[in-house]
């Protein structure tokens, strides 16, 4: 039986590529995809075709950025991004354990002042009142926060460069997005397969740094050679264009951000209607709309609900263990019937209970 699979990541993708991905590992132009040099024409054509589309789902096509498709997750961006850009101080916005992670890595390059904290809250929201000073190398944020369910609306407004983790919406609705100097996103989350990560620099905010940078952790190596410089992850980056391809066909962001919001909506009002449920962000604005975060109010029900969701073919619903309860991951290629399915079961607990 398909799974309804919310799971947080590596996360669903759309079936259709699934299956593409499936034929290339026995087929692509009478090779498997798995077994072809980087170097081939076949897979420099895949390569190029990935950084376009992202480039142009973004908006930022011809505008002085590049795509790169790097290995090492999300995580070593947190460290690529403060050795090519910490000078003297970098401003962090610490909403999550993520930010926390990149604040750790940015310290051992540089003076990272950490504008403003919800760790006290357990994360709960999102600050608002806090002010990045303009002496800064960068501002850097997560724009949602996977684990605690919270996501920054809006680009915040300041005059330094502005460097962003993405790596659970990009792709799920627009933003300023020319508004960003560096903007990245490990593949698993909403793109493709674990493996690969995007990145998105404006080539005009990098050589700015006095330190040396190893080849393989400089922006700029992996720029000059078209993010060849060594044997890139072939097969997630396939994957990654074929699920931008199929984003393309669907009709972009502006159109998946439809069908994302309107998830979104099912799954709060119920979340928000049923006696039974609490939401866990404290202000409504600050939910994000790719991680629904979500607790029983009364912990008796929690073995009654687990089985029926789990008789209901969903898949990936347990909370991560820094915050409990269930998270719902709503990402691209879930569809609205699977939230659908969720709320049903919510909906039979509250009559059961
Ligand atoms: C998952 C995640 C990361 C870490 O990604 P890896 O690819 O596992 O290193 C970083 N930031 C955010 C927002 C994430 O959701």
């Amino acid at each position: 039986m398909l799974k309804h699979n919310f799971s947080a990541g590596p996360c669903i993708l759309p079936q259709e590529v699934f299956k593409k991905a499936a034929d290339a590992v026995i087929d692509f132009n009478d090779l498997s995809i798995l077994e072809i040099s980087h170097r081939s024409k076949d897979f420099v054509a895949v390569m190029e075709k990935a950084q376009s589309l992202a480039l142009e789902h973004l908006g930022l096509t011809d505008k002085g950025y590049k795509a790169l498709f790097l290995g090492g997750g999300a995580s070593m961006q947190f460290l690529m991004v403060a050795y090519n850009l910490l000078e003297n101080k970098a401003a962090y916005l610490n909403t999550g354990t993520w930010s926390a992670k990149a604040i750790k890595e940015a310290k051992l390059f540089g003076e990272v002042i950490e504008v403003a904290s919800s760790k006290a809250d357990n994360y709960n929201h999102i600050p608002k009142d806090y002010t990045v000073p303009s002496d800064v190398d960068y501002f850097h944020f997560q724009t949602n926060n996977t684990i605690f369910g919270t996501q920054l609306q809006s680009t915040p407004d300041v005059s330094v460069p502005l460097i962003c983790d993405m790596s659970s919406d990009i792709f799920s609705r627009q933003r300023d997005f020319e508004k960003y100097d560096l903007i990245y996103a490990g593949a698993q989350k909403n793109m493709g397969p674990a493996g690969t990560t995007l990145i998105v620099v404006k080539e005009d905010i990098l050589g700015k740094v006095s330190r040396q940078i190893p080849s393989m952790l400089s922006y700029q190596t992996h720029i000059s050679k078209d993010s060849m410089f060594n044997t890139p992850p072939v097969f997630p980056i396939y994957v990654s264009m074929l699920t931008l391809e199929w984003l393309k066909e669907y009709g972009g962001i502006g159109a998946i951000e439809k069908l994302n919001n309107q998830k979104a909506d099912l799954i709060y009002n119920e979340i928000d209607r049923n006696p039974l449920f609490k939401g866990f962000v404290i202000n409504k604005e600050d939910r994000s709309k790719m991680n629904a975060t979500f607790v029983l109010a009364n912990d008796a029900h929690s073995k009654k609900f687990d089985s029926l969701w789990k008789e209901a073919g969903i898949n990936g619903l347990n909370g991560h263990r820094s915050v409990g309860g269930y998270r719902a991951s709503m990402y691209n290629a879930l569809s609205l019937e699977s939230v659908q399915t969720l709320v049903d079961v919510m909906q039979h607990l509250e009559k059961q209970a």
